[in-house]
């Protein structure tokens, strides 16, 4: 950190922002069918101060709204108001799947495969490529929201690549109740800023088109840490000391549904099981069959599938394998 400290002047989409400045800038990127104008808002806040710069988005998958409700209270709270450097919240990156509660693009691309996009490709790549010349280069530092696809109910929990230790100090800062090392997928935001050299921490909690309040909290007060840390929170804020160390997950894996039918879960998302412990069990609608699905090893639930149905072969929890003690 950091390449914007030092300049008194931000400049996002050709705007000119000075220090000691509160605005919003609208970021135009298409039009509805119906000509409807399409704003996604970029919420501003600079000290007088200077200092580092944060970027905060959500929504980058449009029915993840546990995400965009994290980035609401920063702002609502007025946690986004630093007392060194600037906040940038993005709070719904993709309006357009956010309109119709869904995760991909109107051109059926998924935002968080196409960076880093292109000028004349399609409206996600599009996107992707503006985003990542005219917003991305004034952040020194970024924290991305997202829940679990479909009913997959994710523990909240930070993702880092696991090669990159100062981004494992950074999740241990932000303190969710879980860390995952895992690798940055091709065409990601995460890669993408990891090419840049811009540090960023994922966050994922709760599942799509759901809003669940301990989530929300758990992404509120791991932002607050994050501030704590760079200086900027403002001291009115009061952080409660966690009750315990994230959990650094080094490997986990999905156990995976042996038959078709109902599922009926019997464990808590972020519990501790034991190998052989009942965790689910699938039956027929017809009252004939009943098998339970058993813990392949001990380990914590660090995902559940909530669907009240499933296929053969359907992942049902993701349990961890190996933590990492330092
Ligand atoms: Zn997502």
């Amino acid at each position: 950190m950091s390449k914007t400290s030092s300049k008194n002047i931000l400049t996002i989409l050709g705007t000119e922002v000075p220090l000691g400045t509160s605005t919003t800038i609208n970021f135009n990127i298409a039009k509805l069918y119906t000509s409807t104008k399409v704003e996604i808002p970029i919420i501003i806040e600079r000290s007088n101060t200077a200092g580092p710069t944060i970027l905060i988005t959500a929504g980058i998958h449009g029915d993840e709204i546990n995400g965009v409700e994290i980035v609401r209270q920063i702002i609502a709270k007025k946690i986004n108001k630093p007392v060194k450097g600037s906040i940038i919240c993005i709070p719904v990156l993709n309006v357009f799947g956010f309109l119709n509660m869904d995760r991909f693009f109107p051109d059926g691309r998924d935002l968080n495969r196409v960076f880093p996009g292109s000028k004349n490709g399609s409206l996600a790549s599009r996107f992707a490529y503006q985003f990542i010349t005219e917003i991305l280069p004034v952040a020194d530092f970024c924290l991305d929201f997202h829940t679990g696809g479909g009913s997959r109910f994710n523990a909240p929990h930070i993702r880092v690549d696991p090669s990159n230790q100062k981004l494992i100090t950074l999740a241990k800062v932000f303190n969710a109740p879980f860390t995952l090392l895992s690798k940055n997928l091709k065409g990601s935001y995460r890669a993408i800023c990891a090419k840049k050299e811009i540090d960023i921490l994922l966050f994922e909690g709760g599942k799509s088109q759901s809003n669940s309040k301990e989530i929300a909290k758990e992404g509120v007060l791991g932002t607050m840490r994050i501030l704590q840390h760079f200086e900027m929170l403002h001291p009115d804020f009061e952080i409660l000391l966690p009750e315990k160390d994230s959990l650094v997950v080094s490997k986990s894996s999905w156990l995976r549904a042996k038959h078709s039918g109902l599922l009926h879960i019997k464990t808590c998302i972020g519990n501790y099981v034991e190998k052989g412990e009942a965790l689910a069990s699938i039956t027929d609608p017809y009252g004939k069959m009943r098998h339970l699905e058993k813990a392949p090893n001990n380990g914590y639930i660090i995902n559940v599938n909530e669907s009240p149905i499933v296929y053969k072969g359907d992942a049902i929890f993701r349990i961890s394998n190996e933590l990492l003690y330092e």
